[in-house]
């Protein structure tokens, strides 16, 4: 025990002090879904204060004013083949394809004729 002592100075630095204590704090609400409200301190410069939070009560409390932000996050991002799909059916899908292919293929009108 007296190695680990070693260059301390028991009596003169107080262990218990968290160095951080004095930096600014942000105090955040949290409230579950049981209707727990419980309140945490964050950093000011915290670069990310988390939507969720575990309560005592073993539920995932939500951060007050985080719902729609969470809601949104977390749905999918739809593809454009997605919303396309969504919105024609397969045999006109099928219709646009053949339409698209025959302008592609179909000679450019105003190119000059091969001499
Ligand atoms: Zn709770």
């Amino acid at each position: 025990m007296a190695e680990s002592m070693r260059g301390s100075r028991l009596g003169y630095t107080s262990y218990e002090i968290d160095p951080g204590v004095n930096a600014p704090r942000k105090i955040t609400t949290f409230i579950c879904p049981n209707e727990h409200v419980f309140e945490l301190p964050f950093s000011i410069d915290a670069d990310e204060i988390p939507d969720t939070w575990l309560c005592d009560c073993g539920e995932s409390a939500l951060r007050k004013g985080a719902g729609k932000v969470t809601k949104k996050v977390l749905k999918p991002a739809k593809s454009h083949y997605d919303m396309l799909v969504e919105r024609r059916s397969k045999k006109d899908l099928e219709s646009l394809l053949k339409e698209r292919v025959e302008s592609i293929r179909k000679p450019v009108s105003r190119s000059k004729k091969a001499s």
